[in-house]
This record gives structure tokens, sequence and C-alpha cells, in this order.
């Protein structure tokens, strides 16, 4: 039998062809070398495994990209959870794509700045402005990391990513103005006055390794009861809006912040949380039914309107308020704890200890920011490390920002 030519496309006698796919060309020789015993370590000294090539470039990293020991915190562990490898480079290492701009986060950085503006004093004007200061500083950051071809790190080209930078802070305004009354100046949060906005706690915990670190949106004590309400909100492009607050109640992120806040206010009799949860609307602005602000705005009241109509029982602006339970540590969440810890805080790295999950590089139709990392064997790796980022640790900004802070706030 004659195998087809294995660098042309074979067209079976059904007519279906059959089209080949290369993975990253360069990538794939290197692993083939490491596979043979070609680089790396012979296969005595590694016990009988075939050696990725970390090892060998572990004096590499150690000095040019040196990892730390970081708290729990319940988004660390939704990467662990979601890929065990995505961790470590996020986590560990704190890699970061330099120029990287994801419409969804931002559109949620821009929401939340806007609500944290207006929890600690400023009218709603200041806090839209600020969303814009916010926004100029980000589109300035791009700038900063293109190239003179107008490439940023990521591929992407500047201009596209400028771009949806707006749109997002747009989007990110229109959602805060209408949605701010209902959120933040309803009937129900008029007992309640503000403890802390975006503060971040740390805890020890006896029996985990790690702190355990959060960063409510806001907490709030009621004035005559002493009750805590830790505030929380979400911009989703979710649907089901429902679905999404059936089961936060045993998500990480309410279990962690139950746990810090908990440590911190011991004598509070009740603990409650307050999920606010905003669809994002599909209207862009500006466009050919919204040339102004004033026309974006109610295009976009009507949408909610007529969304909320249509789908009664997943409505596009959502509250769930529910009863912490006494306790907040449960046996499941010791051991989910105990587990992250681990990953968190030891001293040896090794890819061995977080292995990739090949189901997550694409998780929402979007290529994971190390897919570039993990289809390369480690000996590509300073390359693309010193080309594509750099390295952030989110404790160190939220010091910093914690220190600046006026003492109230605090
Ligand atoms: S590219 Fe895939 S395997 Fe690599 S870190 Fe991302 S999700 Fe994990």
């Amino acid at each position: 039998m004659v195998l087809p030519n294995k660098d042309v496309p074979f067209t079976g006698p059904s007519g279906i062809t059959l089209h080949r796919f290369t993975p990253h060309k360069s990538a794939s020789a290197l692993t083939a070398k490491f596979r043979d015993g070609r680089i790396g370590l012979p296969a005595d000294l590694r016990g009988g495994f075939a050696s990725d090539g970390f090892q060998e470039i572990q004096p590499w990293l150690q000095e040019h990209c040196q990892p730390r020991r970081r708290p729990v915190r319940s988004s660390y562990m939704g990467d662990l959870y979601t890929c065990p490898r995505k961790f470590m480079w996020r986590v560990r290492y704190g890699l970061k794509v330099r120029g990287w701009m994801d419409p969804a986060l931002h559109t949620g950085t821009f929401f939340h700045e806007m609500l944290r503006a207006v929890l600690t004093g400023s009218t709603i004007a200041e806090a839209t402005s600020e969303c814009d200061h916010l926004c100029q500083q980000c589109c300035s950051q791009l700038e900063a990391e293109c190239d003179r071809n107008g490439m940023l790190p990521s591929g992407k080209p500047l201009e596209d990513s400028r771009q949806k930078c707006v749109n997002a802070s747009a989007l990110a305004k229109m959602m805060f103005e209408l949605s701010v009354h209902p959120f933040l100046f309803s009937k129900m949060m008029e007992p309640y006055e503000v403890l802390t906005v975006e503060a971040p706690i740390e805890v020890k915990y006896r029996g985990i390794w790690a702190p355990i670190r959060c960063k409510p949106d806001a907490l709030l004590m009621h004035r005559e009861t002493g009750d805590v309400l830790v505030v929380n909100h979400k911009t989703t492009g979710e649907r089901n809006t429902s679905t999404v607050c059936r089961s936060y109640p045993w998500a990480l992120q309410p279990q962690l912040e139950h746990l810090c806040v908990r440590t911190v206010f011991p004598d509070a009799p009740n603990f409650r949380y307050l999920h606010n949860i905003m669809r994002k609307c599909s209207l862009r602005y500006p466009s050919k039914n919204s040339p102004t602000w004033e026309a974006y705005l109610e295009n976009a009241r009507a949408w909610y309107l007529k969304e909320g109509e249509r789908d009664p029982a997943n409505q596009p602006m959502l509250q769930s308020l529910f009863l912490l339970p006494s306790h907040p540590m449960t046996a499941e969440l010791h051991v989910q704890l105990y587990e992250a810890s681990r990953a968190c805080y030891c001293d040896s790295i090794d890819t061995a200890k977080y292995p990739k999950n090949a189901a997550s590089c694409f998780a929402f139709h979007k290529p994971c920011p190390f897919l570039s990392l993990c289809e390369s064997t480690p000996g590509l790796w300073p390359r693309i490390i010193e080309e594509r980022f750099e390295q952030v640790f989110r404790e160190d900004e939220e010091d910093e920002a914690a220190a600046d802070a006026p003492e109230s706030e605090a």
C-alpha cells in the first residue's frame, strides 16, 4: 500500500480532503530532540523518565524570573483547578503578557473602579471621570508596549486593542450609570454604614501553610444590629443570570471572603453576602442608532427592560442576598485550601507538579495567554519570556494602593 505524501493534503475516494496541521515547527523539532535524549539529562539520571528540559533552564528562571510564595486566593485556586500549568505561570512566576487587552476583564475593572469611587464619597460624575482617566492610562500603557510596526507583544495590533479599551470603558460607564442607584442607594442599603472598600484582608488559618487573602468589593455594617454585609459586584456575559446566583453560595470567592471577614470581625452576630450581577449589554457606543451618549443610555435602558421581559427568570440586573453559615470552614474547604496552599507555598517548582490541561487552552474560544510557552520547549522559554512577558505580583500592587489610601479607607 502506498501511503499519501505527508506534505500534500490527501483526498480519499469519498472526495473529502484530509488537511494537515503542523504544530509550532521549531517547537516540535526541539521536542523530538528532547524525547530522543539528544538534549537534556541522560535517561539513567532521570530515573527513566523523559526530560522536558525544565531542569536545564531552572538557573535562568531563578536568575531572571524568580518564582514567589503566594497567599491562597479564590482566583488562584480557580487557576489551579482550570490548569495547574497556568497556575504555575500566573501565580508562582507572576507572568503577565505585556500589553494584554481583554475587553471582558477591562469592562469589569472599569465598572468596579466607578463603584469604588462612589462608595468612597465621589459623585457619579466624578466616578465616571475616574473611569475616563483609567481608560487613558490603559491606552498609554498599550502605546508604551507597542513596537514600531504598531504591534503589541501579545501579537495584536495597537489600534485594535486601544479601540477595545475605549469600547470597554463606554460599556462600563453605561452599566454603572444604569445600575448605581438600584445597587448602592436602594432602601435595603440605608441602615448600613460602609466599613471598607476594596481593602485586602489576609489571615492565617491553622493547618493551612499559606495565608488566605481576599479583597471584598465592600464591607458594610448594620448600624443597629452590628451584622456584617459582604458586597460583591459582577459583570457577566452570561444570559442565565439566575443560574450564576444559584451556585454562587458555594463558590470559592464567598467562602474565602467569609473566612477572612469572620476572623477580622469575630463579634458580629450575623454575616450576609450581597451578590450584585449586571449582564453586559450588546449595544455599542457610538453607533448608528446611538450617536450621542444620551441616545446610548436610552437605548441601553430599553434593551435591559426588553431582556427582562423576554426572560423574567433571568433578569439582566439581579441581586441575591444570602445568610452565611455560622462556621465558615467545612472539611471540604479545608482539604481544598490545604492542597492549594501547598501549590502556592512549596519551595521547589517543577513542571511535573503543575501539569498542563489541554482542555483549557482555548476556553471561551480564546487562546490562553501562556499558549506560546506551552507549545514550545523550555529551551525557548527565556527568549519568549523576555520578549512577551513581565512579572507582576498582585499583592505588591494592593499593598502599595493600601499604603497610599487615606486612613479612613483602610
Ligand atoms: S496553554 Fe493550555 S496548558 Fe498551557 S497554561 Fe494555558 S491552559 Fe494550561
